[in-house]
């Protein structure tokens, strides 16, 4: 398992790759806009230059949006006006060019983005999967007025194209149908990837320290339980910080958070692959070292912790007043006779014999 500080600037680093993913995407959908202009202007369809004119503007102010975005819920609010746009634009295209150019096709595009979020296990509000619901008939109604429209009404504006254009603008519209499915489709299994990392972040890591927590400690522990490897060497240490308290209630609570975040930055950056630092609770620490690890090696790099941990200075707030935390530490080694619960203990009983010593120690056993 990886023992490195998850990353928590993950969620600013998605959003701004997202607003500049939508923000190409909005581009390239008015290029298309500007390509179907220049066949509007050649062709002399005044009527759909005019709209491709309004969608071209559309996208450049959505693309100015979506650099400016600062919050995923605008950034999901800014996408989805793309479909509003392209759904527009649809029923334009097909009441102007008519029913066999297929335009109308897209409404099932709509119809699937719609239904992909009416599935999405996430939406169990039951406001929002009416609204879904709501547009999906909309798509479906569209698609019936547009059928009755195109064959029974004469409109003013309308196109009578060659059968070639017709049947080949019909077959692009169909695979770029298909196409636009896939990319919804894409998208909602992005927004479910972003879901499942935030939450994976929330359950497994300390906010504080961006450790591990006690949660995934045990995971730790219970991998290093069920593998068929040699467990030996397999050893555990409970760090304590010394009269915490005191730290807390002579400088306040948020010198103590940074005192405790210090110490996290110092484990994380100072201890190997294959030794785990976690926060199990409150100021202790556990830290788990895999079995190649001897417990000579692994008691060396606690002692090059401890004193690390002692060297630090953390100003008071005063001019030239700072002050130094102490920690204690229990280490603990596996025997074939010790379950996971009882390694913990040992590690939890040395550590504290060694504050019964008068703290700023390491005991092992
Ligand atoms: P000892 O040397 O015996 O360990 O003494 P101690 O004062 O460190 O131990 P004690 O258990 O009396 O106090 C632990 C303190 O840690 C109490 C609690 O307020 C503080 N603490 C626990 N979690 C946090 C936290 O997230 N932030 C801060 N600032 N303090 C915390
Ligand atoms: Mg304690
Ligand atoms: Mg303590």
């Amino acid at each position: 398992m990886d023992n490195k500080i998850e990353d928590l600037s993950f969620k600013v680093k998605d959003l701004q790759s997202d607003s500049i993913t939508y923000g190409k995407t909005s581009l390239g959908l008015m290029s298309f806009h500007i390509a179907f202009l220049i066949f509007d202007l050649i062709y002399g369809y005044t009527f759909m230059a005019f709209v491709n004119c309004l969608s071209i503007s559309f996208y450049l102010v959505l693309y100015k949006l979506f650099k400016e975005c600062k919050t995923r819920v605008k950034l999901i609010r800014l996408a989805k006006s793309i479909v509003y746009e392209i759904m527009i634009y649809m029923i334009f295209s097909t009441m102007f060019f008519g029913w066999d150019c297929g335009y109308q096709y897209w409404l099932f595009s709509m119809f699937c983005s719609y239904l992909f979020a009416y599935v999405a296990p996430d939406r169990t509000d039951a406001i929002r999967r009416a609204s879904t619901v709501f547009f999906m008939c909309i798509c479906l109604v569209a698609f019936v007025g547009l059928y009755i429209i195109t064959k029974y009404v004469q409109l003013p504006y309308t196109a009578k194209q060659d059968d070639a254009i017709v049947v080949t603008t019909c077959i692009v519209n169909v695979i770029l149908v298909f196409a636009a499915i896939g990319t919804y489709n894409n998208v909602y299994i992005r927004q479910m990837e972003y879901k499942y990392k935030m939450l994976h972040n929330i359950a497994d890591f300390d906010q504080l320290t961006g450790l591990g927590n006690r949660y995934y400690m045990n995971d730790v522990l219970l991998e290093i339980e069920n593998s068929r490897i040699n467990k030996q060497n397999f050893c555990v240490a409970m760090l304590d910080i010394d009269y915490f308290k005191s730290v807390n209630d002579s400088y306040g609570h948020d010198k103590g958070d940074e005192v405790l975040k210090t110490i996290g930055k110092i484990l994380n950056e100072n201890l190997p692959e294959g030794v785990t630092p976690g926060r199990w609770g409150g100021e202790e620490f556990l830290i788990v070292a895999q079995p190649d690890i001897s417990l000579e090696e692994f008691v060396n790099l606690l002692e090059i912790i401890r004193l690390k941990i002692k060297q630090v200075k953390f100003s008071t707030g005063e001019v030239d007043k700072t002050f130094s935390c102490t920690i204690s530490v229990g280490v603990a080694q596996y025997n074939p006779n010790l379950s996971i619960p009882d390694i913990i203990k040992k590690a939890d009983d040395n550590l504290y014999k060694a504050k019964k010593l008068g703290r700023d120690k390491l005991i092992y056993s």
